[in-house]
C-alpha cells in the first residue's frame, strides 16, 4: 500500500495553482499557527482511525505532498511517521518523500531533522530557473534559492533529490526552456518531473490569459518544448520512464510507479483521495469538514465501489502513460480479451501515424503519441466503455 499525506498550507498562492492549500502569509511561524496545530491533531487521529481499520498492512512508500510540506517542522513530520509506523508495517526500505519549496528549505538543521525523522527523498518545486518566468508564475522564490535548497539538502545527507519543472509558460520560447533545463542540471537531481502548464479555472493566470494580459506559447512550440526537452534530458543521462518523468537509473519514483501499476493507496489529510480494496473516496477539502468527518469516522461513508470495467480502464490509462507501456498478455489475463484484435483498426491507425510502438509484447506510446496521449486514451475509453467489451472479472493489479 502507498500512503499520501496532504499538507494544505503554503506561504502565498501561486498564480497558476488549483491545488488545495491555504496561504499562511509571509512571516507566519507554522509551529505557532492554530490552523497547523489543528491540522496536525486531526491528521494523527485520521492515521489512528485507518490504523484501526487496516492495521498491520504493509506500506511501501509515503509521500508528503501539498501545498508546501516543507512548511511543517521536522518534529511534526517525525510524529506523523511514528504514528504511521505504530499502526502499519512500514517497509524497511520504504521510500519517504517530502515535497519542498526552495524558499522554505534554507536551513541545514531542518534538512538534517527531516532525514532523522525518516524522510529519504526530496522533491523540490523549482518550476523554472528563469527569473521572469518565476515572477509570471507568482512563485515565492528565485533561481538562486533553488540552487541553495539543493546544496543544503546534499550537505545534510540527502542523496535522492528530485525537482519539478513547468514548460509552456507565458512568453516562454523553446530556447528559454532548454536553457532553464540546462541551468537546472547544476542541481544534479536524481529525478526530474516536467509538466506542461495548464490553465486551471479560477486562477489568476487563467484570468490574465482570458483578458489578454499574457499569452501562452503556440501549441506547435509547446510540442517542441516537450520533445526537445525530453531529448535533452535523455542526452544527459535521464531515463524517460513516464510521460512527464525522468530519472537517473534506479531513481524512478517508487510511489508514482505504484500508482501507475494500480497499487492501493491511502490518502490522508484534507482533499486527499484513497483507493483501497476496490473502493474509492476523497476527504473533504475544507479543514473543518475534514475534522468533523474524521472525528465521527465518516470519511469513507460515501465511498464509490470500483467496477471491474473502471479498474481495467484506469489500468490501461495508467500503464500507457509509462514508456514501458501495457503488456498485452497481462491485459488478456485481466479481461479475457485480446486488445490488439478488439481494437485492430484503431491500433493500426495509431501505428501508421507513428503514435504507438508494439514491442516485445508491450503496447506503448511513442514520444509523439505522448503529446496527444489524452486524445488517444479518451478514444480507447470510449471504445471500451461503449462496446461493453470487458467481462465482469476483477482485474489483478500487476
Ligand atoms: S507552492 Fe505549490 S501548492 Fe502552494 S500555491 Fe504554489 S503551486 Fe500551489
Amino acid at each position: 500500500m502507498l500512503v499520501y499525506i496532504h499538507v494544505p498550507f503554503c506561504i502565498t498562492r501561486c498564480a497558476y495553482c488549483a491545488f488545495h492549500s491555504t496561504p499562511l502569509g509571509r512571516g507566519v511561524n507554522p509551529s505557532a499557527s492554530p490552523l497547523v496545530r489543528d491540522y496536525t491533531d486531526t491528521l494523527l487521529l485520521e492515521l489512528a482511525h485507518w490504523g484501526d481499520r487496516f492495521g498491520g498492512e504493509a506500506v511501501q512508500s509515503v509521500f508528503f505532498g501539498g501545498g508546501t510540506p516543507s512548511l511543517l517542522p521536522p518534529r511534526i513530520v517525525g510524529i506523523m511517521l511514528d504514528q504511521l509506523a505504530k499502526y502499519f508495517t512500514l517497509a524497511q526500505k520504504a521510500e519517504i518523500t517530502l515535497e519542498a519549496n526552495p524558499e522554505t528549505f534554507r536551513d541545514k538543521n531542518n534538512a538534517v531533522g527531516y532525514l532523522a525523522a525518516g524522510v529519504n527523498r526530496l522533491s523540490i518545486g523549482i518550476q523554472s530557473m528563469d527569473e521572469t518566468m518565476l515572477r509570471a508564475l507568482g512563485r515565492g522564490h528565485r533561481a538562486k534559492d533553488s540552487l541553495h535548497a539543493a546544496f543544503v539538502a546534499r550537505k545534510a545527507g540527502f542523496s535522492n533529490i528530485g525537482v519539478d519543472m513547468l514548460w509552456g509558460l507565458p512568453g516562454q520560447g523553446v530556447r528559454q526552456w532548454l536553457q532553464t533545463l540546462k541551468d537546472m542540471l547544476r542541481m544534479n537531481p536524481t529525478h526530474i518531473s516536467t509538466y506542461g502548464l495548464t490553465l486551471e479555472a479560477g486562477t489568476s493566470l487563467e484570468l490574465d490569459c482570458a483578458e489578454g494580459r499574457i499569452v501562452l506559447p503556440p501549441e506547435r512550440n509547446q510540442a517542441i518544448m516537450f520533445t526537445e526537452g525530453a531529448a535533452f534530458l535523455e542526452k544527459h543521462g535521464y531515463l524517460h520512464y513516464e510521460v512527464s518523468n525522468f530519472a537517473r537509473m534506479g531513481f524512478q519514483c517508487r510511489h508514482n510507479l505504484g500508482y501507475w501499476k494500480g497499487a492501493d493507496y491511502l490518502g490522508v489529510g484534507p482533499s486527499a483521495s484513497s483507493t483501497l480494496r476496490g473502493r474509492r473516496w476523497t476527504n473533504p477539502a475544507v479543514q473543518k469538514d475534514w475534522n468533523a468527518k474524521t472525528r465521527t469516522g465518516q470519511l469513507d461513508a460515501d465511498a464509490e465501489l470500483l467496477t471491474p470495467t473502471t479498474r481495467v480502464l484506469e489500468l490501461l490509462m495508467l500503464r500507457l502513460r509509462t514508456t514501458r507501456g501495457l503488456e498485452v498478455k497481462a491485459y488478456q489475463k485481466f479481461t479475457g480479451r485480446d486488445l490488439l484484435a478488439d481494437h485492430h483498426k484503431f491500433i493500426q491507425a495509431l501505428h501508421e501515424n507513428g503514435l504507438i510502438h508494439i514491442r516485445h509484447g508491450y503496447l506503448s506510446l511513442t514520444r509523439n503519441g505522448m503529446l496527444v496521449s489524452n486524445a488517444i486514451l479518451s478514444n480507447f475509453f470510449e471504445q471500451l466503455s461503449s462496446t461493453s467489451a470487458l467481462p465482469p472479472v476483477a482485474p489483478a493489479t500487476d
